[in-house]
This record gives structure tokens, C-alpha cells and sequence, in this order.
């Protein structure tokens, strides 16, 4: 049956950090995840099968943070959604800003990674998310609805599909969006997925990401249409990314 409430969420982009040694960290916040919500945590992939090992068992789950389109050939250097599904992810991330930005990634290829991951048999975590530029030209609500429905392939659901909306200003630099700001976007984003979706639209989760630590969270998650956060400095130390667990399983 179609989910109708969402999921709560709290993942964790390790991006290009971390090592054998840092699995301790991902042990200690596997042991601490709360009951009534998901975590997720999405090391390098060189580590993701390592990872899965160490958190066998428990509730966290490990993803990719990037995949192919193709499911195998001759792409040096790239990995198919099936290779990090074998490793152990059960999801991938999907058009993180970085990616767009470093690996000029558009919404027509981040679409075919997003159907990538599904036909993996994975859950695909879209990111979005609008530059000061946009925001300050007043563009926010309409940049993000076009880069929603343009990587998003036919057959999304809640149960194969995340969003995360990460402005991309507030990305790595310490500046989190306003609780206002977040909410406007949340709340628009809601409204369009009821729009495409009907009522299955109430179930998917809206992550929200942009430097959130465990003193911005609980204020982010008290927010109506905000279902968890994906971390990315703060996920990488169990110490930072356990107490914002705490916060979305409270919240
Ligand atoms: C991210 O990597 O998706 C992210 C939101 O990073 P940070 O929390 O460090 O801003």
C-alpha cells in the first residue's frame, strides 16, 4: 500500500571524507539510532561495503552518493547503482549540487540516475536546491519546481524516492536557511507533489540540507512538511550526527 505520512530521514553525506578508521563512527551511530525514524549514511564508495559490514544488523543504512546511468561498460572510473547495490547501499544519492556543479550533471542525466537506482532496486535521494543568485533574482520556488519535475523519471513513490532540498548557499559554508525560508520551500514542494502525485504525494519524505547541526535541528524539524535533514559535516562524527537523530525522532 502507498505510503500516506512520511518517512523521517536522517542521512548523512560523508562526500570525498573518511577511511577504514573512521568506521568506529558509523558503528557509534548505528547503536544509536532511535526508533521511529530511518538513518542513512552515505560514505565513500570505497567504503560503503566495509560499512555495511560493520553496521550489519542494525537499523543504519548505507548509500552511494553518486551512480551511472548504465547498469555496466565502458565508463573508466564509474560505478553502475548495481555495483554500490552489491556492495551493500540501499540508496543513492542523486544530483547533489557538487555533482551538478563539479561533474556538470543536469536534470536530464540526474533523471536517468535517479531511474538508475530504481532499476537497482534502490532509493533514490534528489537533491535540489537554488544558488543566491536565484534566490535573490526571487527565482527559488521556480527553479526548484523545474529541476523537481525535470529529475524525476516516470514511477516515483515514497517508498523509492526521497527529496532533499539543499539550497545550495547554505551548503558546507555554516549558513543554514531560515525555518521561514525552508518552510516556504517545503510547504510549495508538498503542494506540487500532491499535484503530480494526489494523494500519494502527502507520502514522500522532504529532507532538508544546508549546514544543519544538532542546535539548528530541532527548530528545522519542528517545520510541518520537513521529514528528516541530510548532514554533511556533521555527519561525519557520531558525537554531531547522534543528537540530530535525537532531534527528528523527538520532533
Ligand atoms: C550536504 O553535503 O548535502 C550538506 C548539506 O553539507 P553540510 O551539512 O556540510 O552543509
Amino acid at each position: 500500500m502507498t505510503r500516506t505520512t512520511p518517512r523521517k530521514l536522517a542521512a548523512g553525506n560523508w562526500k570525498m571524507n573518511g577511511s577504514m578508521a573512521a568506521l568506529d563512527e558509523a558503528r557509534a551511530v548505528a547503536a544509536a539510532v532511535p526508533d521511529g525514524i530511518d538513518a542513512l549514511l552515505c560514505p565513500p564508495a570505497t567504503l560503503i561495503g566495509p560499512m555495511a559490514a560493520a553496521v550489519e544488523g542494525t537499523a543504519l543504512s548505507v548509500g552511494g552518493q553518486a551512480c551511472h546511468a548504465a547498469a555496466s561498460g565502458a565508463h573508466t572510473g564509474d560505478l553502475s547503482a548495481e555495483m554500490l547495490g552489491e556492495a551493500g547501499a540501499r540508496y543513492v544519492l542523486c544530483g547533489h549540487s557538487e555533482r551538478r556543479t563539479d561533474h556538470e550533471e543536469t536534470d536530464d542525466m540526474v533523471r536517468d540516475h535517479v531511474a538508475a537506482t530504481w532499476r537497482a532496486g534502490l532509493v533514490a535521494v534528489l537533491c535540489i536546491g537554488e544558488t543566491l543568485a536565484q534566490r535573490d533574482a526571487g527565482h527559488t520556488l521556480a527553479v526548484l519546481g523545474e529541476q523537481l519535475v525535470g529529475s524525476l523519471p516516470e514511477g516515483a513513490t515514497p517508498d523509492n524516492l526521497v527529496i532533499a532540498y539543499e539550497p545550495v548557499w547554505a551548503i558546507g559554508t555554516g549558513r543554514v536557511a531560515e525555518p521561514a525560508q525552508v518552510a516556504e520551500v517545503h510547504d510549495d514542494l508538498r503542494a506540487r507533489l500532491g499535484d503530480i502525485f494526489g494523494d500519494a504525494g502527502a507520502g514522500f519524505a522532504l529532507l532538508y540540507g544546508g549546514s544543519v547541526k544538532a542546535s539548528n535541528a530541532p527548530d528545522l524539524f519542528a517545520l510541518a512538511n520537513v521529514d528528516g535533514a541530510l548532514v554533511g559535516g556533521a555527519s561525519l562524527k557520531a558525537t554531531d550526527f547522534v543528537p540530530i537523530m535525537e532531534a527528528l525522532a523527538a520532533s
